[in-house]
């Protein structure tokens, strides 16, 4: 009996960017996420809707579309939630490239071992080199870091971004902006104060041109 391929339900993809971790990496945001955390700024991600849908085949080579990519960023809405979808993109994916691999998300990684929310969990933790864990907290947000905010964790379930040089827990922060069409896509964890920045510098644009919907990234 030969089992239905994995389709992932996607929210976003963006390939080449600087803002996500070492190097310049692919990322891929995942549609829907359990955990509401207030003043997550991804709300359009949150809902568990139909949005693009795609497989891990597709996916693994638009990420690596761009020959100048090393990395991969998982993030969404909830990535474990997917897990097994997305383990099979990152296997695909280093069959073409050997990436590297970091995700967010926002359980616990003792939880994710104990209670996988996913029968995927495992082949996706033992996939990924970086897993950043827990829950936004807006007021512990530090403006440091790969992280959100300081209660999340840094776990480096490899080596292989150990000696990169970065410091993923409290390193400087950066952000990019991406324009598709009617779309602005912020992509990064952005220092505090950006996403107001960006909300108004969207909504003025939109006042002078017709509309156009927009979408801020904290992961
Ligand atoms: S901050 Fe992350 S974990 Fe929290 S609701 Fe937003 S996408 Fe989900």
């Amino acid at each position: 009996m030969s089992t239905a391929p994995a389709v992932l339900n996607v929210a976003a993809t963006h390939v080449g960017t600087e803002a996500l971790g070492p190097g310049v990496r692919s990322a891929l945001w995942v549609q829907g996420c359990p955990f509401h955390c207030a003043g997550c700024v991804a709300p359009d991600w949150i809902p568990d809707r139909p949005a693009r849908r795609a497989t891990p085949g597709e996916l693994a080579a638009e990420l690596l579309a761009d020959p100048r990519v090393t990395g991969l960023t998982l993030s969404g809405g909830e990535p474990m939630r997917q897990a097994a979808g997305l383990a099979e993109v990152v296997g695909i994916a280093r069959e073409i490239r050997d990436v590297s691999v970091i995700c967010f998300t926002g359980y616990r990684l003792e939880r994710l071992r104990a209670q996988p929310p996913d029968p995927g969990v495992p082949a996706l933790l033992a996939a990924v080199d970086v897993l950043i864990d827990g829950r936004y907290v807006a007021a512990l947000d530090d403006g440091r870091g790969l992280r959100g905010s300081s209660n999340q964790r840094i776990h480096h379930l490899t080596r292989r971004l150990a000696d990169s040089g970065h410091d993923l827990d409290r390193g400087p922060r950066s952000a990019e902006i991406a324009i598709r069409g009617p779309e602005a896509l912020l992509i990064g964890v952005p220092p505090p104060g950006l996403p107001a920045a960006f909300d108004t510098a969207v909504d003025a644009v939109r006042g002078r041109m017709s509309p156009g919907r927009k979408h801020h990234r904290e992961r």
